[in-house]
């Protein structure tokens, strides 16, 4: 067993992982308990109540913090989910420090991404079915186990007698899938750590940079005509054609341009897509209208104007060089949804304890690397100055997807990993 020199002389890391062993069966039940309770975006509060509830449980002081429209909306990182802001409510949990000790958010997300077809799923989504190894159920992996790691880190360090320094801070927000509300108003209420610990599934990997995300559209202007007569219109369609042609080219360019192995492809970290076009009106009319959605990524070491920039400009070179686009130039929108990139530095300290922490449990070294997504993470490098990683359990390719599950083995191997964390950071003093 090996313990770091931070770590106060009482801290006993077998008798901790002992610990979180004992209260496995715990574990499992509160973690099905919350994904049997349906947290879809703008539905969080039942299961927000009950993680608040259990907080309160484990002797913390309980915060219950407002996403205010008012609050928020004049936030450079504001993004409007178009979701009512009615009680949406986030919880904060405080487990005092004793006090001198370096401070820690633990964040997770209680909104989930709705079940989707029904028929596609084996299970019942809000079951919390558990066979062998793995729970199922929407938000199993994304991102309720995540949730139940940190507090079960924390009742078995209470179970060990552990005491520290340092303030451990529990967050359950809402809204991180429609763009990071709950969050963002963690952040506006004022809470400050000296650093973040993320619960997103990263497959027990260490994320320490997020690519951003920006929502464009793209209009076309044609000129309607009767099919038969096609030489008198002018075809949206058509004239979008190149356009779409010179996204696609972009997107390859800017990967070229950009290197960090960091990342596990290195063709797929911002990528742009186009995800929805619509165009005409009727099978036998020259079409006078199209309009495209897409996702353009923004590269860690871009801003969003940059990014927004190299769009446009691609852009204006396709219709510069066609008559019709020359003069009825494509018009380009940003819309909602646009999130920023962020970065915590490798070298980090928070990133070398999470991997030292998770090599004493693991036996094996900690992978780094950076995720090709938007996540909360931004708003706590960005606008917090809390430096921050990702690290969970669960598999990212079963988020989102009919029969989501997770390995509950995982969650306990992150469940010691986090105890572990906790005590080496908060044991230790402020720098
Ligand atoms: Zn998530």
């Amino acid at each position: 067993m090996s313990t770091s020199p931070a770590e106060p002389a009482s801290f006993d890391a077998a008798r901790i992982d002992a610990a979180v062993d004992a209260l496995r069966p715990d574990l499992v039940e509160f973690a099905r308990s919350l994904v049997r309770i349906p947290s879809v975006s703008g539905s969080e509060q039942d299961a927000q109540r009950a993680i608040a509830a259990k907080y309160e449980s484990l002797g913390l002081s309980v915060d219950i913090v407002p996403s205010l429209r008012e609050e928020l909306e004049s936030h450079p990182a504001f993004s409007d989910d178009a979701i009512p802001f009615v009680d949406r409510l986030n919880v904060v949990a405080r487990w005092k420090g004793t006090g001198g000790g370096r401070s820690l958010i633990l964040n997770g997300h209680m909104d989930v991404v709705p079940p989707g077809d029904l028929s596609k799923w084996t299970r019942d989504p809000w079951g919390g079915e558990v066979e062998g190894d793995r729970l199922y159920g929407r938000g199993a992996c994304d991102m309720k186990c995540g949730l139940a790691a940190v507090v079960f880190a924390v009742q078995a360090l209470q179970a060990g007698g552990v005491k520290l320094p340092g303030d451990v801070m529990l967050q359950s927000v809402i809204g991180e899938e429609s763009g990071g509300v709950g969050t963002l108003a963690t952040i506006v209420r004022g809470y400050r750590a000296d650093a973040c610990v993320i619960l997103e599934p990263m497959n027990l990997r260490i994320a320490p940079v997020q690519t951003g995300a920006l929502t464009f559209r793209i209009t076309v202007n044609g000129r309607a005509a009767h099919a038969c007569m096609k030489p008198h219109g002018v075809s949206a369609i058509t004239e979008f054609l190149p356009i779409a042609s010179a996204l696609e080219h972009l997107n390859v360019d800017r990967h070229q341009r950009y290197r960090d192995p960091l990342f596990d492809d290195p063709n797929n970290i911002a990528s742009l897509s186009l995800g929805t076009v619509h165009a005409g009106d009727w099978p036998s009319t020259v079409p006078d209208l199209l309009v495209a959605e897409g996702r353009l990524g923004v590269f860690p070491n871009e801003s969003v104007a940059e990014a927004r920039a190299a769009l446009e400009a691609t852009v204006r070179v396709v219709a510069a060089r066609r008559a019709w686009l020359k003069d009825n130039p494509p018009v380009v929108t940003w819309v909602e949804g646009q999130f920023e990139p962020g970065t915590t530095p490798i070298g980090a300290p928070i990133v070398e304890q999470v991997a030292t922490s998770h090599e004493e449990v693991t036996g094996t070294a900690a992978s780094l690397f950076g995720v090709p997504c938007g996540t909360d993470l931004r708003l706590f490098t960005r606008h917090a100055g809390i430096p921050t990683v990702l690290y969970g359990p669960g598999n990212i390719i079963h988020a989102h997807a009919a029969d989501e599950y997770i390995s509950i083995e995982q969650v306990i191997t992150c469940t010691k990993v986090l105890a572990r964390t906790i005590v080496a950071w908060c044991g230790a003093g402020t720098a």
